[in-house]
């Protein structure tokens, strides 16, 4: 007979998920429902045959598994309750029933500490070492074991469902019925345990590291994954996969941040898992019967389910999206810890801010000494542009949670990598002979400098590089940086167009000779063409240029035709865009010509020529981009980042002429980055 624990403290909100359910088998086992809304079943301890003889190599030998109890989520966690946690919500096809999607292991840990928070329980995960303390109270990822433990329900078949692959169609949403796309999460039948989507929909990340032959050495009781590796299990299979891939036992390797990822991002979702309630008070049940007695004999919600028993934390990676920097990367800016309190995070559920956390950090490249360049009244570049950002920032709230990189001047190597030692001279030059008020024009009309505006050009190109350098040692996961003057326009031997040095060229030369990373992505997405851009990098296969603009337009080039030249050719790509093409026709362009041409490039860095004159209403520009278009643009190469660069982004302000443009679609832009 099977117990039924009272859970009369647990309020009863309504569920989270929309299920559907099976009056045979959804009842089998005891279900709480969350302080938060999620309902829970809890899944009785017990043995089972782990693996398959069958199936893959890795799913081999087959072996017996013990674990303790857990409870575990009924559903996939959905798309609404992850936003109402973590203030965000990554999903490709975004729908509030749907289960979350686009989610890294990274943010999946954190949506189980943040969960843990919200419900006044212990956080399992350290977010600096990404180390699970078994023993705390809180939501964790389930191990490998429990999660095939439950999926399989007391089954020992390819699924927890007789009929094979005809009565998938009746259990999963998955390539042959799924329409490309996920589903609302409890639509179709649950296994015996009354779980649903354990085959399909979204496929599940468990806390467990990878590894190809653990099966032959795991220990026989609550098996927690190997000590090393740098990838995790990936179980269930998705929307998107074949009958194989969504069997019980099918084991999938998956980077934790989408770097190398082997499958879609868009199809990676969660469930949670706890430790079993304390064992009083117990009541006596009148609990259903369920198809496999054997299991669910001897059942017992063992107080000792969470004992610890905690991984080697050297052995870890650092809680970051940052696989691929893994060894250099240590957990960015482990002295800002303030913002990991209780109440901190609270707050950020509450208000949609994003969680805070000390290694998902975005940093904040900015210095007075921009405002230091000098333009005549009236003209459109102005040092107040960068107070406008800063006050967006401000009012926002996010400004004291960027972490603050300083500028330096660029040292002359990398300025020259770009530009002609002449020409760098020749700026030098017409600066030093201004008086302390005098403004002048260097080589064009719309190129006004005073007399620091060759340091201020040189500190905002330095300012890139520092911001460069805090990416890459694993101090921030990105960086937006708040320059003045911008860049894309400063060809080699030429200023133009209020640019003076080309700093996003610049900061590509110096990440792949400094930091010997080879291939570079950048993203303009100013309202004008990045002519200088595209001139450097034109017959240069490592670094792909993606622009979107208005088109004809200032400075007159950006033809679509343009696409590289020699071993170059393919890897610059001009979206040219229509006046008053607005969100939908700009994110069409990043979606369909950026995103499948960046995959296939693989970049290691991603840098964003970060224009905020595409934005509707600005001065200069005749586009109609809002300030959440950018954001969902930031978005959209957040994922590419994320799939190939291990997330390393910075992020460079070109123009955007409009006070309140600039600071709302700062704001939007950075809070994007934040998420
Ligand atoms: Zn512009």
């Amino acid at each position: 007979m099977m117990r039924r624990v009272s859970l009369a403290a647990f309020a009863l909100l309504a569920a989270a998920c929309t299920r559907v359910d099976d009056a045979s088998t959804a009842r089998a086992l005891p279900s709480i429902t969350t302080p938060s809304g999620v309902e829970m079943v809890l899944i009785p301890a017990g043995e089972f045959r782990m693996g398959s003889d069958r199936g893959a190599e890795d799913e081999s030998p087959a072996h017996t598994v013990r674990v303790d109890a857990f409870l575990m989520d009924r559903c996939e966690v959905t798309q609404a309750h992850f936003e109402k946690l973590m203030g965000e919500n990554p999903s490709k096809v975004k729908s509030s029933a749907h289960p979350v999607e686009m989610v890294t292991w990274v943010l999946a840990a954190l949506y189980s500490n943040a969960r843990s928070r919200a419900e006044g329980l212990e956080p399992c995960y350290d977010e600096e070492t990404a180390e699970c303390d078994f023993s705390r109270s809180g939501y964790r990822l389930p191990t490998e074991a429990e999660w095939e433990y439950a999926c399989r329900a007391g089954t020992s078949g390819d699924y927890s469902f007789a009929g094979g692959e005809r009565a998938l169609r009746e259990h999963a949403w998955f390539a042959a019925n799924s329409s490309k796309t996920t589903h609302p999460a409890g639509l179709k039948k649950p296994n015996p345990w009354g779980l649903h989507d354990m085959h399909g929909n979204a496929a599940e990340w468990t806390n467990d590291i990878y590894a190809e032959d653990y099966y032959g050495t795991s220990p026989a009781d609550n098996p927690r994954g190997p000590a090393l590796g740098k990838q995790y299990v990936v179980r269930g299979g998705s929307w998107k996969d074949g009958p194989d891939v969504l069997r019980s036992s099918h084991r999938v390797a998956e980077n934790p941040g989408f770097a190398d990822a082997c499958l879609a991002p868009d199809t990676l979702g969660l469930r949670c898992v706890r430790r079993a309630p304390e064992p009083a008070p117990i009541e006596a049940g009148a609990a259903e019967t369920k198809p496999d007695e054997g299991n669910a004999e001897g059942a017992s919600i063992d107080e000792e389910a969470g004992a610890s028993r905690t991984a080697d934390p050297a052995a870890r990676p650092a809680i970051e999206i940052g696989a691929r920097t893994g060894d250099e990367a240590t957990g960015a800016s482990t002295d800002e810890t303030d913002e990991t309190d209780e109440t901190d995070e609270t707050d950020h559920a509450s208000n949609d801010e994003p969680p805070a956390s000390p290694a998902l950090k975005t940093g904040l490249l900015y210095g007075d000494i921009y405002l230091e360049h000098r333009t005549p009244a009236g003209f459109p570049e102005q040092p107040s542009r960068l107070r406008d950002i800063l006050r967006g920032l401000e009012e926002s709230g996010l400004i004291e949670r960027l972490v603050r990189i300083d500028p330096a001047p660029a040292a002359m190597q990398w300025i020259t990598a770009i530009h002609s030692p002449e020409y760098v001279e020749r700026v030098r030059a017409a600066c030093a002979k201004l008086g302390a008020d005098d403004v002048e024009y260097l080589d064009t009309a719309d190129m006004p400098i005073s007399a620091r505006s060759h340091e201020v050009a040189l500190a905002a190109a330095g300012g890139v590089l520092a911001a460069v350098d805090a990416v890459l040692e694993g101090k921030v996961r990105s960086a937006f940086c708040a320059v003045r003057p911008p860049g894309h326009h400063a060809l080699r031997d030429r200023a133009m167009g209020f640019c003076i040095f080309n700093n996003v060229a610049i900061a590509a030369r110096y990440i792949q000779k400094r930091h010997e990373l080879r291939k570079v992505l950048i993203v303009d997405w100013d309202v004008h063409h990045g002519n200088a851009t595209q001139d450097a990098f034109y017959d240069d296969p490592t670094v792909l240029y993606f622009s979107t603009h208005l088109h004809p337009f200032y400075p007159g080039t950006g033809a679509e035709e343009l696409t590289g030249r020699g071993e170059g050719k393919g890897t610059n790509i001009n979206a040219p865009l229509q006046p008053g093409d607005g969100d939908d026709a700009i994110r069409k362009a990043f979606q369909e010509k950026l995103v499948p041409a960046a995959l296939e490039f693989r970049p290691d860095f991603v840098l964003i020529s970060c224009g905020f004159d595409a934005h509707v209403n600005d001065r200069l520009g005749r586009l109609a981009v809002t300030s959440e278009g950018f954001a969902e643009l930031t978005r959209i190469v957040k994922g590419i980042a994320e799939r190939c660069s291990s997330g390393r982004i910075v992020s460079v302000l070109e123009g955007g002429y409009t006070p309140e443009n600039l600071a709302s679609a700062a704001a939007a832009h950075v809070r994007a980055l934040m998420e």
